[in-house]
C-alpha cells in the first residue's frame, strides 16, 4: 500500500503517528510525509526564514530515518487556510503519493493549522481522482481511506482502534531526535520534551490497547468507508 501522512507542521506526524508509519514501512509499504506549513514560527531566537529552512532540513532527515519521501507544501505557519491554492497543492500531493490510506490530524485538534490541514486532506481525497482538475497530472486511481490521528495530548479524543508501536517506538524517537530545533521550543512552550511527551501518551494508549506502547486512531466516516479497517492497518 501507499501511505500518505499529512501534518500541519514539520514534526506533527512524527509526534502523532510515526510508530504506525514505521510499522507500515517495516512491512514494505511506501510512506510519504506531507508537511503543509513551513514551520517559520517555531523559534524564539531565529528569524522566520532561518528556522523554516532548518526545520525543512530536520524534516528531511527524519523522513530519511523512515525511508519516506517528504512533500513540503510551504504554507505560512499559523495561517493555513482552505483556499483554492492550498487545496490544489493537496490534490497534487495526493497524485504524487497515490495513497491507499491518508493519516491526518483530528478535525478538533488544538491548533488551527491542525484543524485546517485535516479539512484540506479530507476534502481533497476525492478530488485527487478527478481527471479534469489539473489534467497535466495523472489523476489518483483510488479514493483513499482517511485515518484521523490522536489529538495533541489525547485531549477530547477517544480512539476507535490502536496500533501497537512497542516494536517501533525507537524509530519514532529517532525521527523526533532529528527535529533538534524543536525540543527546546517544546520545553519552553509546554514544559516537556519530545521523549517525555511521546512516551506518556504512547504509554496511555498502550494501556488502553493492552500493549506497551500504542497510537490511537479513528476512521473518517465519509463514502467510501472500508468494510474492515483493520485490513488497512499495519499488522504485527
Ligand atoms: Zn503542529
Amino acid at each position: 500500500m501507499n501511505i500518505l501522512a499529512v501534518g500541519a507542521h514539520p514534526d506533527d506526524m512524527e509526534i502523532l503517528a510515526a510508530g504506525t508509519l514505521a510499522a507500515y514501512a517495516k512491512q514494505g509499504h511506501t510512506v510519504t510525509i506531507c508537511v503543509m506549513t513551513n514551520g517559520e514560527l517555531g523559534s524564539e531566537t531565529l528569524p522566520k526564514q532561518e528556522i523554516s529552512e532548518l526545520r525543512r532540513a530536520e524534516a528531511e532527515r527524519s523522513a530519511t530515518v523512515l525511508g519516506a519521501e517528504l512533500l513540503w507544501l510551504d504554507e505560512p505557519d499559523g495561517f493555513l487556510y482552505d483556499t483554492p491554492a492550498t487545496r490544489a497543492k493537496m490534490i497534487s500531493a495526493i497524485r504524487t503519493a497515490r495513497p491507499d490510506v491518508i493519516i491526518t490530524h483530528s478535525p478538533e485538534d488544538y491548533h488551527p493549522d491542525h484543524r485546517t490541514a485535516s479539512k484540506i486532506a479530507v476534502d481533497a481525497r476525492q478530488l485527487g481522482c478527478c481527471a479534469l482538475l489539473s489534467p497535466e497530472e495523472p489523476p489518483a486511481g483510488t479514493i483513499p481511506v482517511v485515518l484521523l490521528a490522536d489529538t495533541l495530548g489525547g485531549i477530547g479524543c477517544e480512539p476507535e482502534f490502536w496500533v501497537d508501536i512497542s516494536a517501533t517506538i525507537g524509530i519514532k524517537l529517532a525521527m523526533l531526535r532529528e527535529h533538534r530545533s524543536q525540543n527546546d521550543w517544546l520545553r519552553s512552550l509546554h514544559g516537556t520534551d519530545y521523549t517525555e511527551f511521546v512516551e506518556r501518551l504512547g504509554s496511555l494508549r498502550g494501556l488502553q490497547a493492552g500493549t506497551g506502547y500504542a497510537e490511537g486512531f479513528r476512521l473518517y466516516r465519509g463514502y467510501p468507508v472500508p468494510a474492515d479497517v483493520t485490513e488497512l492497518l499495519p499488522g504485527k
